[in-house]
């Protein structure tokens, strides 16, 4: 049997592909090249999103696992005056999260600028107070590129133009204690998690009782991700997605978190029964919790009028949206769960 359940590789190298909601196309180069090698069948759907299917025992149904490969991210909004670029922000996250952040600009013709994501007062020495004091939103923040640009026209010569897309530095770092501290684990996390499942699927040759699949959505941060492409047999639709530990919540860091609750209602009771009883039955650490703010790919799957059982799961990750951190091991009890419960 295969044992390793985690390389940290898969996970630093796709958290270093930017792939803000709209710009995933990378991502779905990189995930197409992993599939090939590990010679598994997948399709691409029209708007992005990537379906790999491993055929079990039974067709007639199948489970699917969904993960996101879309993360936060921000777009030129407006080329200023002072050639430095406003932006309007992809997804929902705390402006003072990436206040002098370093970015990239991703033009149209495929080029990249380096730049860094400042207040309009950056200074503490020209503004004082006012530095301080002003309200951290989106339209009191600007790019300052790094190039010698003086006028808009500069700008404009570097191809760079509204509409562009920008990705923020992730500050990807996995300490020798074994956190992993980076933007976007959510949901890069679990797409590395999924990603060791399918190799160790293929490894281990094994034959699940029904079809799963796994699909790879890239508009979830928008809300509408898993809205289509889940396959019409799906009885059970299983998000992998963040949970949320933090101050009065149960999530952990070093578990599988299981939600049983987000802002759009309960999830399915009687399948989050099954997997309670899988993490029991393989001592698979586990976490229930209640996430008030949070909607994930089941719910847009509901939406668009999936008839399925459905659930969410995913390793923990702290201050989510923000830097974020988490364990390998929440990694590692995620897959076993997907692995169990797909061995079930
Ligand atoms: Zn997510």
């Amino acid at each position: 049997m295969e044992n390793n359940y985690f390389d940290s590789k898969i996970l630093e190298e796709i958290l270093n592909i930017p792939s803000p909601t709209g710009y995933t196309k990378n991502m779905l180069n990189y995930l197409q090249k992993e599939l090939d090698n590990m010679n598994l069948e997948y399709k691409i759907s029209n708007k992005g999103a990537l379906l790999a299917t491993i055929k079990g025992k039974d067709s007639n149904k199948s489970i699917t696992f969904s993960a996101h490969i879309d993360t936060l991210g921000a777009i030129v909004s407006q080329v200023k005056s002072n050639s430095r670029l406003s932006i309007n922000q992809i997804g929902g996250y705390m402006m003072n999260s990436v206040e002098g952040e370093n970015v990239i600009i991703h033009t149209r013709n495929g080029k990249k600028y380096e730049g860094t994501l400042q207040t309009i007062k950056p200074s503490i020495h020209i503004d004082g107070n006012d530095a301080k004091d002003l309200k951290r939103d989106c339209k009191n923040y600007e790019i300052v590129i790094d190039e010698q640009v003086s006028e808009p026209q500069d700008v404009y010569n570097l191809g760079i133009e509204v509409g562009n897309i920008v990705s923020f530095d992730t500050r990807t770092r996995i300490t020798k204690s074994g956190f992993i501290k980076s933007r976007y684990l959510d949901d890069k996390a679990s797409v590395a998690a999924i990603l060791h499942v399918i190799r160790y699927i293929k490894l281990n040759d094994i034959k699940p009782k029904c079809d799963i699949n796994f699909l790879f959505s890239n508009y979830e941060e928008v809300g509408h991700g898993a809205s289509s492409f889940i396959p019409d047999n799906t009885v059970e639709f299983i998000a992998v997605d963040m949970g949320c530990p933090g101050e009065n919540q149960n999530s952990s860091e070093y578990d599988v978190c299981i939600c049983t609750k987000d802002s759009n209602g309960p999830y399915d009771y009687e399948l989050i029964n099954k997997l309670v009883d899988t993490c029991k039955e393989n001592n698979i650490n586990y976490k229930l919790d209640i996430y008030p703010n949070y909607g994930s790919d089941a719910t847009a799957a509901l939406k668009a009028g999936m008839d399925a059982r459905f659930a969410l799961i995913g390793p923990g990750i702290f201050a989510s949206h923000g830097y974020e951190r988490t364990h390998i091991s929440s990694i590692i009890e995620t897959e076993k769960l997907i692995i169990s419960y797909i061995k079930s």
